[in-house]
């Protein structure tokens, strides 16, 4: 499986002169046909971007009217974008996007073509209450509630544990590929086997150049959702090296 390896820019960079700058960077280094390197800037730089996959950081489930704010599906179609992050655990936490917003937004953007990077994840309580497995459970479940299995196979999930985000706390290959054996196995009970087997995993949790080889080989998942390091062109294009060199 090709490995799929995603930056998420967040709220960065702020002027489309950093943005050009960022970009070129990383679009002359990353061309490499053995791996999928899609790019997800705010919605506003999304328009000026050329020659990279990218993909939005949100999107809204109804496709017009009054909805101040919002951006819709057929507005990313429109663009060619390809992918967008769903269900992020910043937008679960400060936008309050609940399991059930995050399947109508799911449903929206499969029904479009668009990739769904459907993200999920226990919160540091969570964690420490021994509750992983059964949050992971309903936000799976939750999520994909609905969903057919021919659609099903087009969502990419990225397990990224809440306490990793953004802390330098990334989480152990060991603990990372218990989860992604686990969300194969929630999937499978769900759709069978064999989705569960094809389904794209990545990891998302303070991936860097430094660590990202160990998870390719050590944890069983497919790619890596990028945030802090994605603003870096030389420490993304680190990662997607080590992904490609270490398949
Ligand atoms: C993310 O925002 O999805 C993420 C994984 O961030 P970071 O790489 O900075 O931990």
């Amino acid at each position: 499986m090709k490995p799929l390896i995603v930056a998420n820019w967040k709220l960065n960079p702020s002027s489309q002169k950093e943005v050009k700058h960022l970009f070129g960077a990383i679009k002359k280094n990353a061309k490499n046909k053995n791996v999928e390197v899609v790019i997800c800037p705010p919605f506003v730089y999304l328009p000026m971007l050329r020659g990279m996959v990218l993909g939005a950081q949100n999107v809204f489930w109804e496709d017009k009217g009054a909805f101040t704010g919002e951006v819709s599906v057929p507005m990313l179609k429109d663009l060619k974008i390809a992918y967008v992050i769903l269900g992020h655990s910043e937008r679960r936490q400060y936008f309050h996007e609940t399991d059930e917003l995050v399947n109508k937004k799911i449903k929206k953007a499969l029904a479009a073509g668009l990739v769904p990077i459907f993200c999920i994840g226990e919160t540091a309580e969570e964690n420490q209450a021994g509750q992983k497995s059964q949050v992971l459970e309903r936000q799976i479940t939750e999520g994909l509630k609905g969903i057919s299995k021919e659609k099903a196979k087009n969502v990419a999930i990225a397990y990224e544990p809440v306490w990793a985000i953004g802390t330098g706390k990334n989480c152990s290959a060991n603990e990372t590929m218990s989860a992604a054996l686990l969300i194969r196995k929630i999937i499978a009970g769900i759709y069978g086997r064999e989705l569960a087997d094809n389904i794209k995993i990545l990891y998302g949790g303070s991936v860097n150049s430094a660590n990202a080889s160990m998870y390719i080989k050590e944890s069983g998942v497919n790619g890596f959702l990028v945030g802090g390091s994605s603003l870096i062109a030389d420490e993304f294009i680190g990662i997607i090296k080590q992904a490609v060199d270490n398949k």
